[in-house]
């Protein structure tokens, strides 16, 4: 079978194409990203693997459905970029990986807070610059910090598991709980408001739907602590990033470290500055010293890539398999 894999990154030729390889299937790197623009690309393949900032709209799975396409591989657990319904409708098929290193994510989330809770950041910048001023660096002990982790799934459970081992106190919140998995890992649930007026860091872990979309909000924000610190790894859309620069300015939130941002599909991050597109408002949060931002990273480790490719090839076998 003929696959187009949408990747100009080096590590998917070395874990992703010789796993789908070793079933026998050709693939064709395309690189670049997916959108409405870049479609035609994907003209006569049977399948397109595809990852979070590619974007596959109604229009797209239309139009690439007329021309041959019947399976779309996502190489990450996130599946807002992809138009289900659409999907449905013109009998393409979707799978996604749920799971390839919950650890790899949760160890992200806890080394953000680490680095934002001791001025890691701030710190490795001044000693580089030859100053070695410890002012203003003091941070906290983890053991002291009172955590909320929105979303208990694979993630969110593992995130609060790591921050327990700190002797932190944890507390979650989920509209679905898993008392067992929050026991086991000494968390207990809490509701939504009594987290988020309570805790000193807040970490997200739920998925981006219609009913979380910006769940963190000018409202949400007002009744944090003053100074909270604020973790995203999940999706951007959950905060609304015009009301955190606000939150941020006024010093109601202290810290923020994020691996993922609103409109991060329209942003296209390459090694080259040529290819940065950035828009205002993200620019904005740029300025702040506070705020420390990757580009969509806390997945990547060896063994989630290992995970990723292994877990891609099988879900094409399955699907050629009925
Ligand atoms: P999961 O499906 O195992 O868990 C998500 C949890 O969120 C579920 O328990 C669900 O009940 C809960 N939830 C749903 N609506 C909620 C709400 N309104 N409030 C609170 N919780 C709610 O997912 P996961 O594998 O743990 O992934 C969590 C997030 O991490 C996802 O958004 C995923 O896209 C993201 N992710 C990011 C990266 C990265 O590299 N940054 C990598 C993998 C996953």
């Amino acid at each position: 079978m003929k696959i187009a894999v949408f990747s100009t990154k080096k590590y998917d030729t070395l874990y992703l194409q010789p796993a789908l390889e070793a079933n026998g299937h050709q693939v064709h790197f395309l690189q670049t990203r997916l959108d409405d623009e870049t479609l035609a690309l994907a003209d006569g393949f049977t399948a397109i693997c595809i990852f979070v900032n590619d974007s596959l709209t109604a229009r797209g799975i239309e139009y690439l459905s007329k021309r041959g396409l019947k399976y779309v591989l996502l190489r990450c657990a996130g599946f807002n970029n992809v138009d289900l319904d659409a999907a449905e409708k013109f009998g393409v098929k979707v799978a996604r990986v749920p799971a390839y290193s919950p650890y790899s994510v949760a160890e992200f989330a806890v080394g953000l807070m680490l680095m934002l809770n001791r001025n890691l950041h701030k710190a490795f910048n001044r000693v580089r610059a030859g100053n070695f001023s410890l002012e203003g660096l003091t941070g906290f002990d983890m053991r002291n910090r009172r955590i909320g982790i929105i979303g208990t799934g694979k993630i969110g459970l593992l995130t609060g598991k790591i921050c327990r081992g700190f002797g932190s106190e944890v507390v979650c919140y989920d509209p679905y709980p898993n008392p067992e998995g929050a026991k086991e890992y000494g968390m207990s649930y809490v509701d939504l408001d009594s987290l988020i007026a309570t805790c000193d860091i807040i970490s997200l872990h739920c998925p981006l739907l219609p009913s979380t979309h910006h769940m963190i909000n000018t409202e949400t924000l007002s009744k944090m602590k003053d100074g909270v610190m604020l973790i995203n790894t999940s999706r951007g859309g959950l905060i609304d990033t015009v009301a955190l620069i606000k939150a941020l300015k006024s010093g109601k939130v202290g810290q923020v470290g994020m691996d993922v941002y609103e409109n991060e599909s329209n942003m296209y991050f390459e090694d080259s500055s040529d290819s940065i597109m950035l828009d205002d408002v993200f620019s904005r949060l740029l300025t702040f010293h506070n705020v420390c931002i990757t580009g969509h990273q806390a997945f990547l480790t060896r063994e989630a890539l290992e995970n990723i490719a292994q877990e891609t090839a099988s879900n094409l076998e399955a699907f050629i398999n009925g």
